[in-house]
């Protein structure tokens, strides 16, 4: 896809300001039904696409992204731009600089047609707890596009943006990009910078892109990874040009299926598109692998200790005073009081939505004094567990494959009441964010519900810093359906 566009654009068979505009007519038209975007850039994004038309008018040498529209999903900063992280506390937030990411794009010339709408704070899987809009799932508009990264996903697959960056904390970039039937990367922690990313649980995020094939992807990785002295944890390791190690061979790589994905629980009709995928990865000649990762049911419950105990120290900084919304005492009329500390309370009572409180009481609670021990300091315990189990498996095989969620694209309100079904969506995609490997997910099939037919993804996890083997792997896949 961006290589076609790129050299439609190089041979001037049509211009960037001509795709950009073909882009946000497209916004123009549908948009207002699926809700994928929060915020558009249309007059500093038209006036990027015209300056990239000169340079291609004088023949200077252009970058695969020069050109290319994108989104940027709501929790990342761009200069002079509203970035609200789909939350009523940073309402009227203008970010006073680019993240690292955004300035990489911009850098290379990709045009960012505008903010994509998101669960608040990235906490959900469905995109309903932003407090703004919701988003359609362009695949069927009675469905949710999945979560968090619900906007960037809806802006892909309904050819509003070419490519969208997402943020991934416990599976945000690849379960929308499964519900919508598109691809979605999380890097290996460390690989992509996070500054200015607003963040949720610092020690399982990563940014990474959501595109229209396995290709796409790798381009925008080779784009964002490196490292970045604003962000002390990415890794020295710098990225690749990850396009360039697309061989479409995977003859002889050994494919791991770890039984305990692949439990009673699992859905009869996912199992078996999961089941022709690796099917299918025999045919390329994969070698297929049956192995265990016995702890992988303690995954779920230690992010949901872990991330929340984060998320109550991140959010920490929203008390009205140094970021965006402010309840003074003259604006609340129900709370007759004055002083500081009304300030903090009155504004995060008002300002976050529910999904946030929970979890902010939830971190508070498992990192308090009397119980740090019992939630914490265990479910941190488990996370070296799990980890050990991923050094072990990777001695022996190379990738690691399951189904991205238990299930395909779920109705609107489906789960809004029932917190722990919503939680659910994760068990497959937390543990890379725990133990910090690269996962991708990939379309693999289509399963029928009313008529319809659903996207699903496979989910495919490589070693630390090998995202070259997920995205090689991933790619072969797809181009054998075609
Ligand atoms: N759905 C998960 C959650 O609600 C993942 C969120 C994310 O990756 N940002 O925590």
């Amino acid at each position: 896809m961006i290589r076609t566009l790129h050299q439609k654009l190089l041979n001037q068979e049509m211009t960037s300001v001509q795709l950009t505009e073909e882009h946000f007519d497209a916004i123009e038209k549908r948009d207002g039904d699926i809700g994928a975007y929060l915020t558009l850039t249309k007059e500093s994004a038209l006036q990027a696409a015209h300056e990239i038309d000169e340079r291609i008018r004088r023949g200077e040498p252009l970058d695969l992204l020069a050109g290319i529209p994108c989104a940027i999903k709501d929790n990342m900063c761009m200069t002079g731009v509203r970035t609200t992280a789909a939350s009523k506390i940073l309402d009227n937030y203008i970010a006073p600089y680019d993240a690292t990411v955004v300035k990489e794009l911009r850098d290379v010339g990709s045009i960012i047609l505008g903010k994509t709408n998101m669960d608040e704070f990235a906490m959900g899987s469905s995109t309903e707890s932003s407090a703004y809009q919701k988003t359609k799932n362009p695949r069927d508009t009675d469905r949710v596009p999945g979560g968090s990264s619900g906007g960037s996903a809806a802006a892909v697959a309904g050819e509003f943006a070419v490519f969208a960056l997402g943020s991934d904390t416990g599976g945000s970039i690849r379960q929308p990009a499964s519900l919508c039937g598109i691809v979605g990367l999380k890097p290996t922690y460390g690989r992509v910078s996070r500054h200015g990313l607003i963040a949720m649980a610092s020690s399982l995020d990563q940014i990474g892109p959501l595109t229209q094939s396995v290709e796409d992807a790798a381009i925008v990785l080779s784009r964002i990874a490196g490292e970045d002295a604003l962000d002390a944890t990415s890794a020295e390791s710098g990225g690749k040009s990850y396009e360039h190690f697309l061989s479409g061979d995977i003859s002889g790589k050994r494919i791991g299926i770890p039984k305990e994905y692949f439990s009673e629980a699992l859905d009869v009709s996912v199992r078996a598109v999961a089941e022709r995928a690796i099917e299918q990865f025999r045919s390329l000649g994969a070698e297929i692998v049956p192995m265990s990762l016995p702890s992988s049911h303690l995954a779920l419950p230690a992010y949901y200790i872990i991330m929340p105990a984060e998320v109550s120290s991140n959010l920490a900084r929203l008390d009205g005073i140094r970021y965006g919304l402010s309840i003074d005492n003259e604006q609340t009329s129900i709370l007759e009081k004055s002083g500081l500390f009304e300030t903090y309370l009155d504004t995060r009572q008002y300002g976050f939505g529910a999904e946030v409180k929970r979890r902010i009481m939830l971190g508070t609670y498992a990192l308090s004094a009397g119980y740090y021990d019992a939630y914490y300091s265990k479910a941190q315990k488990v996370r070296t567990l799990l980890r050990r189990e991923f050094e072990q498996a990777f001695l022996n095989v190379d990738l690691i494959f399951s189904p991205t969620a238990p299930e395909a694209a779920f109705r609107f309100g489906a789960k809004v009441e029932n917190p722990l079904s919503m939680y659910l969506s994760d068990v497959y995609t937390v543990t890379a964010n725990l133990v910090g490997v690269p996962a991708i997910s990939f379309p693999i099939g289509f399963i029928e519900e009313s008529d319809k037919k659903l996207p699903l993804g496979g989910q495919l996890m490589g070693k630390w810093f090998d995202e070259e083997g997920i995205l090689n792997a991933a790619h072969a896949f797809e181009q054998s359906i075609r």
